[in-house]
Order: structure tokens, then C-alpha cells, then sequence
């Protein structure tokens, strides 16, 4: 199958912080499984949408998504979520693999937007725009759930 993949997750050095995520995967064997058996698809859309790397941090606040020292980047984070859709779209992807409690990439829980490491729970901005689009999603702790996924495809 065809899977959107964060890049970070993929071990791109596209953090906010300039790091990969890779370290977040606990088993690496079936992320690699998972990886050699399907077509990725790697995207980051904070740096797609032109942000630098490293950059300053950013929570969800509301509906808008604000850095640490108060800048705006809304539109930002909204162009890199139509990016991903669009890659999706355009290859008929029905999977997303992302990174947990990214503000763009989160799947499941997100910062509360105070920078105090508080999590809630919601979507980032990508993975909203992509579960309005029935995206199924799953975040690097649920790599066994992704592979019955994929198996029952
Ligand atoms: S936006 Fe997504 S892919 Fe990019 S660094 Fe953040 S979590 Fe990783």
C-alpha cells in the first residue's frame, strides 16, 4: 500500500530543534517491515510550507498555531496540511503513518498550546485536514495496529 509517512520519522533532520524523530520508534524491525513492504511517501509539512530548520517551537492555540515568541504561522502549518492532502490525493493514499504530538503531525494528543509540555487531546493540523479527508491515521506507538491495517488491505 501507499503510505504518508512524517519525515522526521524517517530519520530527516527536519525538526523544529533540527533532529529526526527516529529515536521515538521503540521497534525499529517492524517500522523497517513496514517500510520495505509498501511505497512511502515522506513529507514534512512545517518545512514544506517554507519554515526554516531549526525553528522556533509551536502549539496549537485555538484555532491558530503560534511560536513560543508569539508569531502566527496559521497559515503556514495550513499551507504544509493542503500539501499533504494534496500528495495523498494525487496518489490515491488511504494511510498515513505520523508523529505523535507534533503540532502539525499529531494524531492523537497535542501540546495545550501554554509551552508548558502539557498535552490534550486533539489532532495537529495536518492530521486534521487528512482525517477530514478519511486518511486513516497512525502515529509511531502504533506501528503493530498499522501493520494489521496493512495486512488486512
Ligand atoms: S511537521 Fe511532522 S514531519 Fe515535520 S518535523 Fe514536525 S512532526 Fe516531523
Amino acid at each position: 500500500m501507499k503510505i504518508l509517512v512524517s519525515s522526521c520519522l524517517l530519520g530527516e533532520k527536519v525538526r523544529y530543534s533540527g533532529s529526526s524523530s527516529i529515536s521515538s520508534i521503540d521497534d525499529m524491525e517492524l517500522f523497517d517491515k513496514i517500510l520495505a513492504s509498501n511505497e512511502i511517501f515522506p513529507i514534512c509539512p512545517e518545512v514544506i510550507s517554507g519554515l526554516p530548520i531549526p525553528r522556533e517551537p509551536a502549539e496549537q492555540i485555538d484555532n491558530k498555531v503560534i511560536t513560543k515568541s508569539n508569531i502566527d504561522l496559521t497559515k503556514e502549518f495550513n499551507f504544509g496540511a493542503k500539501k499533504a492532502l494534496d500528495i495523498c490525493l494525487e496518489n490515491s493514499i488511504e494511510v498515513a503513518l505520523l508523529k505523535s504530538k507534533s503540532p502539525s503531525c499529531g494524531t492523537r494528543v497535542v501540546y495545550d498550546g501554554t509551552f508548558s509540555s502539557n498535552l490534550i487531546e486533539g489532532l495537529g493540523v495536518t492530521a486534521k485536514l487528512l482525517n477530514k479527508h478519511s486518511i486513516k491515521l497512525f502515529d509511531e506507538t502504533q506501528l503493530v495496529e498499522l501493520n494489521d491495517f496493512l495486512n488486512k488491505k
